[in-house]
């Protein structure tokens, strides 16, 4: 029996992970459980899973959630990142599954790593803001980061039982999101209802707008950069929409090796908890008769520039990709309320980079006055 945290239960990958969890109830112990504020979703978690605490972000949403459960449930409630954070602290987690979006997931990942727990990896801005620090603690205590996201578990699996060193290159397939085959003259209007819409993931807000720029590609290769020990230039993106193929690695001999599945993210969930395990469960095959053939093509960098940018970020390195990330979620932030144009995202993130003295191999301080410092930027730049 494992005892499991979810930072980010109420998230889509975090109820992805419960449900999934539903099915290994002696595998599995769920023993805390986080979210921002979504304390309805919570309260109906917590009498279906019995946690011992749970931690909400928001002060307001404790209130809430207290009244919610009327005294009917013993569980402990941890407050705000502080109480997130000596939650953690509980010498019987096994794994902790890091489900909360955006850079704030940083200080839990660090508190994690420090006290050589496993993590199971959902949140790609913490490691893409701090990646260089978060890997050098990961060896330093020993704790064993275990990626999620469909892309990386699929290279960490085709890595398993492979020299790191015969590792030629990465291809970091992409389903090309929500608007590829729009014109470019169409994306100059395109909306927020339109960008949510996402053919094969169904995801939170700021991931499928992220897949929507191609931005979420970018930081995925900055992500693979940390974890793979690889350069981006050795990091290629393919387009392909049946999102079948997760990824592949080609070793020095030219051989590839890929990673298949049906589109779940329950099945790099599983392999996170489960591993070096793989337990039967009751996913759904992948149907090749019914498939029939996978498509590939190259991305358009020029009508999804945010891919180019987080290539420039990776390879300038430093405070850059901090600074793309933050200034990023400001966009995606005033896009989803209607107060950016989805082509000013790019542009933006773009002003800001430039306007950015880098700084090369940060600290802790150095990275999150970085981070404030292009959420100020971009916030000047887009106004009101
Ligand atoms: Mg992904």
């Amino acid at each position: 029996m494992q005892n499991i945290v979810i930072l980010g239960s109420t998230g889509s990958i975090g109820e992805s992970a419960l449900k999934l969890l539903k099915d290994f109830p002696r595998e599995f112990k769920v023993l805390g459980l986080s979210t921002r504020a979504n304390v309805e979703l919570l309260a109906k978690q917590v009498k279906l899973f019995n946690p011992e605490y749970v931690s909400i972000n928001d002060l307001a949403a404790v209130v809430r959630f207290k009244k919610l459960l009327k005294g009917r449930s013993n569980v402990k409630v941890y407050e705000g990142m502080d109480g997130l954070l000596a939650m953690l602290e509980d010498k019987r987690i096994d794994r902790v599954l890091l489900a909360i979006s955006g850079a704030q997931a940083l200080l839990p990942l660090l508190k994690i790593i420090r006290q050589g727990k496993i993590v199971a990896l959902a949140n790609k801005e913490a490691l893409v803001a701090c990646g260089e620090l978060v890997m050098q603690e990961a060896r330093k205590f020993k704790s064993l980061i275990i990626p999620v996201d469909s892309e990386q578990s699929a290279i960490w699996q085709c890595l398993r039982g492979q020299e790191s060193r015969y590792l030629n290159k990465i291809y970091l397939t992409a389903s090309g999101g929500p608007l590829k085959d729009k014109s470019a003259a169409a994306l100059k209007k395109i909306t927020v209802k339109e960008v949510l819409k996402h053919p094969r993931w169904k995801m939170g807000k700021k991931i499928t707008v992220d897949s929507a720029t191609l931005m979420n590609k970018g930081l995925e290769v900055i992500e693979a950069m940390h974890l793979f020990k690889v350069k981006a230039q050795n990091i290629e993106v393919v387009i392909h929409p049946e999102a079948i193929i997760h990824s592949m690695v080609e070793f020095r001999d030219k051989v590839i090796l890929a990673q298949l599945s049906d589109t779940d993210m329950r099945f790099p969930i599983q392999y996170a908890f489960t591993y070096p395990e793989r337990m039967a469960n009751n996913l759904k095959p992948v149907d090749f008769f019914k498939l029939k053939s996978l498509n590939f093509a190259a991305p358009d960098m020029k009508k999804f520039p945010c891919l180019g940018l987080a290539y420039t970020a990776a390879q300038d390195a430093g405070t850059m990709p901090c600074v793309l990330n933050a200034a990023n979620e400001i966009c995606v932030d005033c896009f989803l309320r209607g107060k950016l144009k989805f082509l000013g995202i790019p542009q933006v993130v773009e002003k800001v980079l430039t306007r950015h003295k880098n700084f090369l191999h940060p600290d802790l301080p150095q990275i999150l006055e970085a981070d404030n410092w292009a959420r100020c930027e971009a916030k000047k730049i887009i106004g009101g």
